[in-house]
């Protein structure tokens, strides 16, 4: 670098308030290049002792595209497309982001001018392209960074060209991600770059529109406002975006992680609301069961009462020398009394079953575990006629031909 600049800058073509830097630039990159070591017998190459790598460069652009294509021929050609932009774009991003780093460091150049002034002239040495900046072009290290230039030798259009096929959409990704690549690292801030117009398609320049994310519209709408070509077309050139496949895959990632936590609170509700319905659950069992026992205690109490305190004046009517009128009042009396305070009774003598009133005195008999000579005393029959009853109360019971016992039977309609 301390040589006085040569005067021919021939690698580039820039504003001429830039030439200056540039004849420097193309200086000292020539003297890098110049310094090469070809050792197939190593299978190396090396550049002022770094080592680099030759490749074919239609394998890097419409050949890798067409089998993109093949290999994602169920998708369909735009996301094919889309697929090899983004990966190619990435790709030559991170390559001129990482060569200008490693030129900067062995070069010893700090001023961001210098710094992209070796992109270009290092970009012709290397076989992508030449370069034309344009005088409309800004660089400087903030948000009014702009970058208006020509690829003229693009080796990703000349892919096409060399074809014979002519696409609808610029081609020359990696010309766009490597250029924004390395400005990137020579100014410190976030570049993008879009193809504008690209030789490919037929336009008259492989030109590129370079400025920070949130300025690029912008840039390319006023830039068409120009151009001759028609307005609508502008509004369908693809932005690259670094990593836009991993930005995608986040917020993919992002969305399953909320779906599963939405997922989670749902199920926590639910396994709450459960929780809730089962506790409520056991406390209305709990409360059933209270009235069940509460019922059955005001049951009892009320036959205890009118055993003891209405039954015994019953019996001491009877034995006041009542006429016979009075004595049958009486006797309807008594049943209806032990019909209410019998459920078995009141259930036995109901029309549906229809059992006689001595077949009801049987049964509450038979019902208490009465052997049947002890029943046939108690009423003061034969042992034929009670067997002759229970006979009938089977019957009309439904138990005739049943192996059922009579008692059990009697208890569980209790
Ligand atoms: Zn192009």
């Amino acid at each position: 670098m301390d040589n006085p600049p040569g005067t021919d800058l021939n690698t580039v073509n820039v504003p001429e308030e830039l030439r200056p830097v540039f004849l420097r630039a193309q200086d000292y990159v020539r003297d890098y290049f110049s310094d090469v070591q070809n050792d197939p017998e190593k299978g190396l190459i090396k550049y002022s002792g770094e080592r680099y790598i030759l490749v074919r460069a239609s394998a890097m652009s419409k050949e890798l595209f067409d089998m993109m294509a093949l290999m994602y021929s169920d998708r369909g050609k735009e996301e094919a497309r889309d697929l090899s932009f983004n990966f190619l774009f990435d790709i030559a991003h991170s390559i001129g982001k990482a060569d200008a780093k490693s030129f900067f460091i062995k070069m010893g150049v700090t001023d961001p001018i210098e710094k992209l002034s070796a992109g270009p002239v290092h970009f012709a040495y290397t076989g992508w392209a030449s370069v034309k900046i344009h005088p409309l072009s800004n660089p400087r290290p903030d948000d009014h960074y702009y970058l208006i230039y020509d690829h003229p030798y693009s080796f990703e259009a000349q892919a096409w060209m060399d074809k014979g096929e002519k696409t609808d959409y610029p081609v020359c990704v990696m010309n766009a991600g490597y250029s924004s690549g390395w400005c990137e690292e020579s100014f410190g801030v976030p570049l993008v770059t879009a193809e504008v117009e690209c030789r490919a398609k037929g336009d008259r320049h492989c030109r590129f529109i370079m400025a920070p994310p949130s300025k690029i519209k912008d840039h390319i709408a006023k830039y068409s406002k120009k151009a001759y070509i028609k307005y609508e077309n502008y509004n369908k050139i693809d932005i690259p975006e670094f990593f836009k496949r991993k930005r995608l895959e986040d917020a993919l990632r992002n969305r399953k992680d909320q779906l599963e936590d939405l997922v989670q609170k749902r199920t926590d509700n639910l396994t709450k609301a459960n929780k809730e319905l089962e506790e409520a659950n056991i406390a209305m069992k709990v409360v059933l069961k209270q009235m069940e026992q509460k019922e059955k205690a005001d049951k009892e109490n009320f036959l205890t009462n009118i055993k003891h305190s209405v039954l015994p004046y019953l019996n001491e009517i009877a034995g006041t020398g009542l006429n016979p009128e009075q004595k049958i009042l009486l006797a309807q009396l008594e049943k209806n009394i032990s019909r209410i305070t019998s459920p078995l009774i009141g259930k036995l003598s109901s029309s549906y079953l229809n059992l006689t009133p001595m077949e009801i005195k049987v049964a509450g008999l038979v019902r208490d575990g009465v052997p049947n000579k002890e029943i046939a005393e108690i009423l003061n029959a034969s042992l034929n006629t009670i067997t002759s009853h229970r006979y009938k109360i089977r019957t009309k019971l439904g138990l005739k031909n049943k192996d059922s016992n009579l008692r059990s039977y009697l208890l569980s309609l209790e």
